[in-house]
């Protein structure tokens, strides 16, 4: 791979910065995180307006095909866009599930019908759309879905969905979620599944914001109690749920091998250069040392295993396994800068960033949501099995499950 834009790249790279430097607040500092003394009601606002923003100028969904209202361009040119947003004060993340993960699956099994009437919106940020995937029994695996949806014998065309999700971020803000839902318990527990979606303002789903450590509600419960959902609202085959989920969560793991702030190990060796241990500097001493040098080659260590995932997808190849690498490399980098930063303060590390000003600000967030970042997606312990199964061959976990139907497993 060649570490260098090329001539289009360039282009494309100063055309961002153009753009940005025109519609957008430049960050004080690298590690300036948005959204300081909004609530989060307030954060999401600002959110969809920005979604608005870029999806006017082209760059609200870069890689999305044109004739669905992306740029139709590389991840090349998604990966240039996001470096040069990472300078402004903008807010991010907010439509990862939704337009990174729902909506592409919407792309591949909706009908041309739903694609017309909801991709627009979610790509303007008029609608947010949220994941119902993983309940109180069924997160690692989600073949133990238990939420159910039957076909209504009042004459509607249509389904009852009845059940129980978790763990649904931004559930609270979202106009329409895609719910995996089990249609026949007496097939085995993959094939018994259909996906639907709704809106969330539906007579029968009551969403409960999780209230977190760091007083936020980033995710919820949601409830359904005999929800109506049209079946023109069905998503893909009777049964053919874990399919639309798989291209969901496919799309999921791609973007959250992603998410490393730039430049990361410099705000930890400027931290250093100011920390004190007693009388001496944090930087004489080699056991804080050899922790930058590792957050220092991890960072970099995963840049090139990003460059290394988008040359085989610059030459119309699959991704390897490095991205189930860089998920489990990312999060815990993450995690470990938190915990340095705090290490460094001493004492003073337990203060919030209410305390200590602005600068805690990224440190906090991290510190708090890092540990989450481990889990969603697939937790280090599924990502590991997964790298163990299918990259390093090494024999699979007994699945006494296989064929059984749903109904029989001794869980269901
Ligand atoms: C920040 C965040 C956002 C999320 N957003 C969403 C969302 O929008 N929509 C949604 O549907 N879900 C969401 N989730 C839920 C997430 O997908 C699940 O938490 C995750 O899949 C793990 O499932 P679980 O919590 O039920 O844990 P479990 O599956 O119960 O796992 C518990 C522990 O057992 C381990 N374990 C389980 N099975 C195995 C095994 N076979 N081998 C070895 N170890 C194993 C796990 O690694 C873990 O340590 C989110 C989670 C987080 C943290």
């Amino acid at each position: 791979m060649d570490f260098h834009d090329t001539h289009e790249e360039a282009a494309f790279r100063e055309a961002c910065r153009a753009w940005l430097a025109a519609n957008a607040p430049r960050k004080s500092r690298p590690d300036e995180v948005f959204g300081r003394g909004l609530d989060a009601a307030q954060r999401m606002e600002a959110a969809r307006a920005w979604q608005a923003r870029k999806a006017e100028a082209g760059y609200g969904a870069i890689t999305w095909p044109q004739a669905l209202g992306g740029r139709g361009g590389t991840p090349m040119q998604e990966v240039i866009y996001r470096q040069e947003e990472g300078h402004f004060n903008v807010p991010v993340g907010y439509f990862n599930v939704s337009l990174g993960m729902v909506i592409p699956s919407l792309f591949v099994h909706a009908s041309e019908a739903v694609r017309a009437e909801h991709v627009e919106a979610a790509l303007h940020g008029r609608t947010l759309w949220c994941q119902l995937l993983s309940e109180p029994g069924a997160g690692s695996d989600l073949g133990m879905v238990r939420t159910r949806a039957e076909r209504c014998t009042d004459g509607r065309e249509g389904w009852l969905l009845n059940g129980q999700k978790v763990w649904t971020t931004l559930a609270q803000f979202a106009q329409f979620g895609m719910v995996l839902a089990r249609t026949d318990a007496d097939l085995p527990k993959f094939e018994g599944l259909t996906s639907f979606y709704l809106d969330m303002k539906t007579p029968g789903v009551e969403v409960r914001p999780i209230r977190q450590a760091s007083g936020e509600a980033e995710f919820n419960e949601v409830f359904f109690n005999d929800v109506f959902i049209p079946d023109s609202q069905r998503v893909g085959a009777v049964g053919a749920g874990w399919k639309v989920t798989l291209t969901a969560l496919m799309n999921e793991r791609l973007s959250i091998g992603g998410v490393m702030p730039p430049a990361l190990w410099r705000t930890a060796a400027r931290q250093m250069q100011q920390a004190g241990f007693g009388a001496a500097r944090a930087l004489a001493d080699g056991r804080m040392r050899e922790r930058l040098a590792d957050l220092y080659l991890n960072a970099h260590g995963l840049w090139l295993l990003q460059c290394r995932g988008l040359t085989a997808l610059g030459k119309g190849r699959e991704p390897g396994p490095e991205l189930s690498v860089a998920k489990i490399v990312a999060a815990r980098t993450l995690q470990d800068f938190a915990y340095l930063a705090i290490d460094l303060q001493g004492a003073q590390g337990v203060l919030a960033a209410s305390e200590r000003g602005d600068e805690w600000e990224l440190v906090e967030r991290l510190w708090f949501g890092a540990a989450g970042m481990r889990i969603a997606g697939g937790t280090d312990e599924i990502v590991k099995n997964n790298v163990g199964e299918r990259v390093l061959g090494l024999p699979p976990e007994p699945r006494t499950d296989k064929g059984v139907p749903f109904s029989q497993l001794a869980r269901a």
